[in-house]
């Protein structure tokens, strides 16, 4: 890996001399993207949208052909092609684990629905897995009926988490269709419900059972596993449950075994002794007369958001086929140590399959520089003392050649703008004046801290110290509690960098803050290869384009469990496939619009008739007070009443650009 030491100081030198191979060191899009994202020659973030052809799409020309519609941002951009490519990749990692190792039975993937229940993700994804006979999995009521009419042939339906009667007995409903229907039994009393369902219906009902692991997974979800789980029967229970079956002559009815050691497993090793476990209690069932098909191995294949800390939130020990390899190779030793048939693996990996195919694209609407390129830093004759004492440590920087010298005027420079602050309290110094000190004190931190760069000055604290001070925020149009709730709920890197420009040094630090007034909307960590993680590289905004930045692995999780902080709603969505005979190779599927403003006043019970009444009322009595003339407070409610429909995000062709000097 090249040094991005070297590549800074280097580029120091001549900021044109930065190339799209250093952003994408630099933003790590080779760790987290591969094998989809890449920066282009022409500085664009860009994505191979086909694994077997070589397509690239510029998300540069997605964004301009999209705007051009009159889309609203942010947007959700779903490459469709990408699921498919990560459901084939799946699928070829256990078909290639299988024959290596010589497995002698099959793969099923299962898609587990919870991760993202869009329809259009879900249809894509089975079509892409007919080929592989995937399968859907369920874990609520709401998503088995969405999950029961798309079950056809052998393919399986299973369906985890609390069932009541209602559920199981649909589940059933559906086996006496013909359908690969496999309740999963997480508790006892399901078990009981599902006997007297199948007595009342003259039908013995296939099933399966969640077994209590004592492997607890790793990390974030490890409470899914474990003796303590909420999940699952414990060893004891399942014995209990075998033997009823066996005296019920019924033992043929239970025909899949699972497990789920918790999403984002971080290491291998405990996937490997979950299996172990598992398979373990596959192989005494099976001694005992249960004829369990299916051996499945619930969720947890990791996605890397970031694999600068491994072992922290976000990062994974292992590759995909390693992942594929483990489970097949330890299923089979365990199998032929002791003499059972090998059963058919199951897994219901979700993040894996849907974590790319989709990147959130936001405008950065302003960003507030500390030290702004066009602040005033001139000092008056008659200015009092401390601004002069600023503009005199600014000039002498020049001729500053160690970094003891450097400290020394960091912190003249923090004396003489205390003396500034006080002076202003007392009434000695004026507003205009008090900016000026400040805009002389943020110029000669950014110079200091540009002069330790070059001369690669790491172990001093005040260079810490300044670069954290020179952070500058940059307003984002987005919520990070609809968007990227995991962020905020539980710490999880996102990888974001900019769209564009990335042939150009980015010479700002930024923090990305959201829309919502609540001072945790914001980023706190960045995925990037630079040892300090508190903030992201980007370039300086320029007036005449917007500035954009890509969130990316937005696709597990984030669409459904995003909240509407602030009433800020869904954001506008559209859905891409590569096609090398169009223009850019893509075409735009759908669009779908983001919340209106009425829908998300609705869930709030807030409604378009009644807030018109109410704010004509209050119009109509200031017109007869007198207080706007009757066509002017008629505009004023027509205004209003415009803004239902809009989108709830701010339209960033509608923001003044403000240029504080
Ligand atoms: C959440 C869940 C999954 C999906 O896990 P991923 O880590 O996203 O693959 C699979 N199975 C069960 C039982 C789950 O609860």
């Amino acid at each position: 890996m090249l040094d991005l030491e070297t590549l800074e100081s280097e580029s120091e030198l001549n900021s044109n001399d930065w190339s799209s191979e250093q952003s994408q060191l630099l933003y790590r899009t080779d760790s987290w993207g591969a094998p989809y994202f890449f920066v282009n020659e022409a500085g664009h973030v860009a994505v191979h949208a086909l694994d077997a052809k070589e397509t690239t799409i510029d998300v540069v020309r997605v964004v301009d052909a999209l705007r051009d519609r009159g889309i609203q941002f942010p947007l959700l951009i779903r490459f469709q092609d990408i699921l498919r490519g990560q459901v084939k990749r799946l699928n070829d990692a256990f078909g290639s684990a299988i024959g290596d190792l010589q497995y002698s039975n099959d793969y099923r993937a299962v898609y587990p629905i919870k991760v993202n229940q869009l329809h259009e993700v879900v249809d894509e994804l089975l079509d892409a897995g007919r080929e592989y006979g995937m399968g859907l999995e369920c874990g609520s009521k709401a998503e088995l009926i969405a999950a029961l009419p798309q079950v056809t042939g052998n393919m399986l339906l299973i369906c985890n988490g609390v069932k009541d009667r209602e559920m199981l007995s649909l589940m059933l409903a559906g086996q006496q269709l013909g359908q690969n229907n496999i309740p999963v039994v997480e508790n006892y009393s399901e078990f009981t419900e599902l006997k007297s369902l199948g007595v009342n219906s003259g039908f013995s009902p296939q099933m399966g059972v969640r077994v209590r692991l004592s492997t607890r997974g790793s990390g974030r979800w490890s409470a899914s596993s474990g003796v303590n789980s909420k999940f699952g029967l414990s060893i004891a229970e399942v014995v209990r449950m075998v033997d009823e079956l066996e005296a019920a002559g019924l033992s043929g009815k239970l025909v899949l075994l699972h497990c789920h050691i918790g999403s984002q497993i971080a290491e291998i090793q405990v996937l490997k002794q979950a299996t172990l476990e598992v398979t373990r209690v596959y192989a005494e069932l099976v001694k005992r007369g249960c004829d369990i098909k299916y051996l499945d191995l619930g969720g947890g294949l990791g996605v890397n958001y970031d694999s600068t800390e491994v072992g922290e939130e976000g990062s994974i020990n292992y590759s995909l086929q390693e992942y594929a390899n483990a489970i097949v190779g330890t299923v089979k030793e365990v199998c032929e140590a002791q003499g059972v048939a090998c059963p058919c693996l199951v897994t219901e990996s979700g993040r894996a399959l849907t974590a790319h195919h989709s990147m959130l694209i936001v405008p950065v609407l302003g960003a507030r520089y500390k030290d702004h390129p066009h602040a005033v830093v001139n000092v008056a004759e008659d200015a009092p003392e401390p601004l002069h004492a600023l503009s005199r440590t600014l000039e002498s920087l020049a001729q500053m050649h160690t970094p003891a010298e450097l400290v020394e005027a960091y912190h003249v420079a923090n004396e003489r703008l205390e003396q500034a602050s006080a002076m202003f309290s007392l009434g000695y110094l004026d507003m205009r004046m008090r900016g000026i000190a400040d805009s002389l004190y943020w110029r000669i931190c950014s110079r200091i801290s540009n002069a330790f760069q070059q001369m690669s000055v790491v172990d001093i604290p005040e260079v810490a110290e300044i670069e954290a001070l020179l952070t500058d925020q940059y307003l984002c149009d987005f919520s990070i509690f609809q968007s990227m709730l995991d962020h905020w709920a539980i710490g999880q890197p996102f990888p974001i960098m900019p769209l564009s420009r990335l042939d150009e040094e980015p010479t700002r630090r930024g923090i990305v803050v959201d829309l919502t007034c609540d001072s945790d909307g914001k980023v706190s960590h960045y995925v990037s290869s630079l040892d300090d993680n508190s903030y992201l590289p980007v370039h300086e905004l320029t007036d005449h384009q917007i500035y954009y930045l890509g969130f990316f692995l937005m696709g597990a999780y984030e669409d459904i469990i995003g909240d509407a902080h602030n009433l800020f709603g869904r954001v506008s969505e559209a859905h891409v496939y590569a096609d090398d005979s169009e223009p850019g190779n893509f075409w735009v599927e759908k669009i779908i619009p983001g919340t209106a403003v009425q829908d998300m006043l609705a869930q709030v019970q807030y409604f378009p008739n009644d807030l018109h009444r109410r704010m004509s009322e209050l119009v109509r009595g200031k017109i007869r007070e007198g207080v706007v003339r009757p066509t002017q407070g008629m505009d004023i409610l027509d205004q209003y009443m415009a803004c239902f429909a809009k989108n709830t995000y701010c339209d960033p062709q509608e923001l003044t650009k403000e240029e504080p000097r």
